[in-house]
């Protein structure tokens, strides 16, 4: 089941704070059993504070959100701010993601609740000679400006006023007096001041003070103040379908004028802080990166169509690969996977995409990476963009190499995307580090893919045994009482800390701790299948309570 986190900005009102709560209850209520889990928090000046609302959904077990920005418009609250402080929760809370809802307007049930507002300040007056003023927040991003000016072209679509005009109440013209003057002018005798905003706040306090401002400079008009969107079932119903969208993966967001993507007239200088990136889930890579410069902070990670990248995907859970190889991912057409890269990132394919499986390959190492190295030449010769997933870092036993080496003598453009390898991730996810000061102060990553003494080992197994420091072993399965027997023949003490890592990062991880001269007989007893890691040295003594091992004796 999902959880829906309603993130506001926050506001200096007491009835706004209110407001906000009241609506995140309503959406609870509302949501039936369609959303798991419903929290609500501020990123400033309000309580809750995000984190707390985060916090209280992390500790129910939810690791996967919905993030939906309270905000009518996409400006820099929603484009900046509010995804860094997600940002933020996602350090604090590892493993935590989050799919970003878009803004809530412009969407006609809003537009409802605004003519219903204003035929409430109306009272049956006539709508044929009232003009309204649709109030925004205002912006210095014209697009969200823009958006208002959608909204009050939208409003009076098709309802019968004499018209609706834009004005904003910081930031952006019409000011509200020099909109107010504008209907004047044009021969208005009742406006209606219709504020676009949700809850109640300094900004709506200011409308109503400078539309009464207005009316006492001109009393032969009739004007009006209509009531805020403020909590209601509509608004509680947009919430729920906007979240319903985020879940879907069905995000769009008005982007071609965006001011975060194109250069807009005097935008540039008026931004004062900097925007923490945000990436729209269907933008192609290289395309839209909300970064308030324009330029990229990080290196193009476009991959166009006929090159390769070999990607790392890390230990195995779907939210350990680099930003950069997701990005990839998501815009390759050829994907071929290993049977040990994180499966869990298929599922968030484009749809169309193909999955080559490299682990059905035909039988036998050499004649296996021959056909894969030719299917990565043939999908890219082909005109496609293809990603070589690969589990962990493709370098460390990955055989990216022998790919890059294939790609480049095929003339095929190929990148590497390093990932974080389970040699080092393993034993972190058991509570292991590899260097501990005073502890460790070296870690070797070896394979045990060929026990020692085999004529064809390139690895001085005397040399660490007289070591002092880690050793990991991958690959070791079959062979971790050779490599034990020979560690403790070169000087290794029988008692040193082995912990065996089983499925690190998945659902079945497990840990078996064990003396060097007992881990094989652990290991075997306790049926450890690849893949797993053996992490030899005082910093095994570290291990996290093993959760099955106490099963496995
Ligand atoms: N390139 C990979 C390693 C490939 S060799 C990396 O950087 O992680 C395959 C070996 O990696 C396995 O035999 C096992 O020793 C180790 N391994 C990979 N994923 C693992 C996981 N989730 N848990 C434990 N060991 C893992």
């Amino acid at each position: 089941m999902t959880a829906l986190v309603i993130v506001g900005h926050g506001t200096r009102s007491a009835e706004g704070v209110a407001q906000f709560a009241a609506l995140v209850e309503r959406v609870r209520t509302r949501a039936g059993g369609t959303v798991g889990d419903v929290e609500g928090g501020f990123i400033e000046l309000s309580r809750p504070p995000l984190t707390d609302a985060v916090g209280a959904l992390a500790d129910r077990g939810h690791r996967a959100l919905v993030a939906l920005p309270l905000v009518l418009t996409a400006a820099g609250h929603g484009k900046g701010d509010i995804p860094a402080a997600l940002a933020r929760e996602q350090q604090r809370h590892p493993g935590l993601s989050y799919a970003y809802g878009r803004p809530l307007g412009p969407h006609p049930m809003l537009h409802t609740a605004l003519e219903e507002r204003i035929d409430a300040a109306l009272a049956g007056a006539d709508r044929a000679d009232t003009w309204v003023a649709l109030i925004g927040r205002g912006s210095t991003d014209p697009d969200a400006n823009a958006e208002v000016a959608k909204v009050a072209r939208l409003l009076w679509e098709g309802r019968g006023y004499a018209g609706v005009e834009p004005g904003f109440i910081s930031l952006a013209e019409p000011s509200v007096p020099a909109v107010l003057d504008r209907l004047r002018r044009l021969g208005a005798r009742r406006i209606v001041v219709a504020p676009y905003f949700l809850f109640a706040g300094v900004l709506p306090d200011r409308i109503r003070a400078q539309a009464r401002e207005f009316a006492a400079a001109h009393p032969e008009l009739d004007l009006r103040v209509a009531d805020l969107i403020g909590d209601c079932d509509a608004l509680a119903d947009l919430v729920l379908e906007r979240h319903e969208e985020a879940v879907r993966g069905d995000i769009r967001m008005n982007c071609d004028t965006c001011a975060y993507r194109v250069s807009m007239p005097g935008f540039v200088d008026k931004v004062g802080r900097p925007q923490t990136p945000h990436d729209h889930p269907d933008d192609p890579v290289g395309g839209h990166h909300h970064h308030h410069d324009h330029h990229h902070q990080h290196p193009e990670p476009a991959l166009r169509p006929g090159e390769v990248a070999i990607v790392g995907g890390g230990p195995g859970p779907a939210d350990l690969i680099t930003v950069r190889g997701r990005e990839l991912l998501e815009v390759a057409d050829v994907v071929v996977v290993d049977r040990l890269a994180p499966q869990g990132l298929l599922a968030g394919l484009r749809p169309g995409v193909r999955v080559v499986d490299a682990a059905k390959s035909p039988r036998g190492p050499s004649v296996g990476q021959d056909v894969i190295n030719t299917a990565l030449v043939r999908h890219a010769r082909a005109g496609r963009r293809v990603v070589r997933l690969k589990g962990g870092d493709p370098f460390v036993f990955g055989r990216g190499h022998e790919e890059v080496l294939a790609c480049a003598a095929a003339g095929v453009p190929v990148t590497v995307v390093p990932g974080v390898t389970s040699a080092v991730a393993a034993a972190a996810l058991a509570g292991i580090p590899v260097t501990h000061r005073g502890t460790a102060h070296e870690f070797t990553v070896v394979s045990g893919h060929l026990p020692p003494g085999h004529p064809n080992s390139l690895i001085d197994w005397a040399a660490l045994g007289r070591a002092r420091g880690t050793v990991v072993v991958l690959m070791g399965v079959d062979t971790i009482g050779a490599v034990a027997a020979a560690l403790i023949a070169h000087g290794r003490a029988p008692d040193t800390p082995v912990v065996a890592v089983q499925d690190a990062g998945h659902p079945g991880q497990r840990s078996l701790p064990a003396r060097l001269d007992g881990i094989a007989a652990v290991a075997a007893r306790a049926g450890v299948r690849p893949p797993a890691v053996f992490v030899v040295g005082p910093v095994a003594a570290f291990a996290e309570e093993p959760a099955l091992a106490a099963s496995g004796h």
